[in-house]
């Protein structure tokens, strides 16, 4: 580990700080909480130093009364500040942000290097099911972290579960940038935009969505976030960033590492037998019903396997993604992944769909009368097993059938079908990283993704 910013003399602790829930409809932003929070830490330079970028840990995106981000923030840093003083810096920066009385704020800060396995069995689960408050709170207090929450306390929860996600397998980079005033309209130049999109991807991702000509950086609620950057290292967020200053209204930016575009919460299996509300997940199964687009242009079929049944949706939302599932045929083999719907009064639990895997299509046929030997024409059944007459010479026979001919399906099996980008939750994995991802995650662990102090934060100038 790289000591040279921390006099050696000095004693120093490892902190993991974790917060959640302090943003709301009102327009606040947990991710400005802790850009704010990491600039009053490195003011002080000589005594805290990241030891990892900031984390962006995004939780499953199939809770309801979560916002669809459902994003826990987390801090690692190595300090010779005491606990009581970490934790009453971000204690501040909490009470300060979270004012909203619909932000049920949660802080947790765990002292020590390695992470407790309670939490990360804790932290694995969050990705795709419902974590309680109380489960939370009995481990926070049985390994001795350190928490405050606020109203509700429910955000209690995902700063817990973010403390346990050290994001060691695949992940990505965001930059955030964020403006001095939400009372100015962001304006940024689309073509600059489709310009940086077109100059660095594969390197950066979702950053513009040409089949619906929508950019997808900047955000439009009332938030301080004034656009944010994915992609797989710190350096591409960066330079595809550079390529759109300068920008009006900029206070400064941040860069995040993130389980973002893993699709880290569709490795669950979802067993139909135990189906549970809310659960995410992925399964396989077979199309036991036609599909068929209902008002509003949702698509629906069901899905049967071993474990039972279920309806399968692709909203309206998903574009171009519904024509896909519509091309299904009962009897094919497909693998599903998604977010189950609560069952209410009114319908079933519903499978939300987020991706699509055709395994095993079936041959589909159209039969069609014979040509008559003779002259060519066509012929007609003479009823059930009577064999066929010709219209035109009027040759029978009862040795001739129908013709099979087989029709080409429109989807191929083994390949991913995912929604249109617009739709995308934050944690989709999207095409472009499962030909590229795997390549620049193994770049990503080496010189590239070494922390480079600069670039994580700048500051207002
Ligand atoms: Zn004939």
């Amino acid at each position: 580990m790289i000591r040279k910013f921390i006099c050696p003399k000095a004693q120093t602790q490892i902190f993991h700080i974790g917060l959640d829930d302090t943003d709301s409809s009102e327009g606040m932003c947990t991710t400005f909480l802790t850009f704010n929070l990491v600039s009053r830490f490195l003011k002080d330079k000589n005594k805290t130093r990241l030891i990892d970028y900031p984390n962006l840990i995004r939780l499953n995106p199939n809770i309801p009364w979560k916002t669809r981000g459902n994003a826990s923030l987390v801090l690692r840093i190595e300090s010779e500040l005491t606990m009581a003083e970490v934790f009453r810096m971000c204690k501040n920066m909490v009470d300060r942000f979270a004012t909203s009385k619909h932000a049920n704020a949660g802080l947790a800060i765990f002292e020590g290097e390695k992470i407790p396995d309670t939490v990360r069995e804790f932290s694995r689960r969050a990705l795709f099911k419902v974590q309680s408050l109380s489960e939370a709170i009995s481990i926070m207090d049985k390994i001795g972290i350190r928490y405050y929450g606020l109203r509700k306390r429910q955000g209690l929860v995902g700063a817990l579960a973010g403390i346990g996600n050290e994001l060691k397998h695949d992940h990505t980079f965001e930059l955030i940038a964020y403006r001095k005033s939400c009372k100015v309209k962001r304006s940024i130049d689309k073509s600059k935009i489709i310009k940086m999109d077109y100059k660095t991807r594969p390197s950066t991702y979702n950053s513009y969505d040409e089949e619906n000509n929508r950019v997808l950086i900047t955000p439009h609620g009332p938030d301080p976030v004034l656009l944010g950057i994915r992609g797989e290292t710190p350096r591409a967020v960066k330079q595809a960033f550079d390529l759109i200053l300068p920008l009006k209204n900029l206070l400064g930016y941040m860069i995040f590492r993130s389980n973002q575009g893993t699709g880290e919460h569709l490795q669950n299996v979802i067993d139909l037998s135990k189906l549970k509300a809310y659960t995410s997940g992925k399964l396989k199964g077979t199309v036991s019903t036609r599909p068929h687009i209902e008002r509003g242009g949702h698509v629906f079929f069901e899905l049967k396997n071993e474990q039972g049944r279920i309806p399968c949706a692709a909203y309206e939302p998903t574009g171009n993604f519904r024509m896909k599932v519509m091309s299904l045929s009962e009897g094919d083999l497909v693998e599903v992944g998604g977010g189950i719907r609560k069952k209410t009064s009114r319908h079933q639990s519903v499978l939300n769909l987020e991706y699509l895997i055709p395994r095993k299509l079936v041959s589909l046929w159209i039969e069609k009368n014979p040509i008559c030997p003779k002259c060519f024409g066509k012929m007609n059944s003479e009823g059930r097993n009577q064999g066929f007459k010709c219209k035109k010479c009027a040759f029978t026979s009862k040795f001739i059938s129908k013709s099979r001919t087989e029709v080409g399906r429109e989807l191929t099996q083994n390949r991913l079908y995912l929604p249109d980008m617009k739709a995308h939750r934050h944690l989709t994995k999207p095409l472009q990283r499962y030909v590229h991802g795997k390549l620049q995650v193994e770049i990503g662990r080496t010189e590239q993704e070494r922390l480079v102090r600069d670039w994580i934060l700048t500051p207002k100038n």
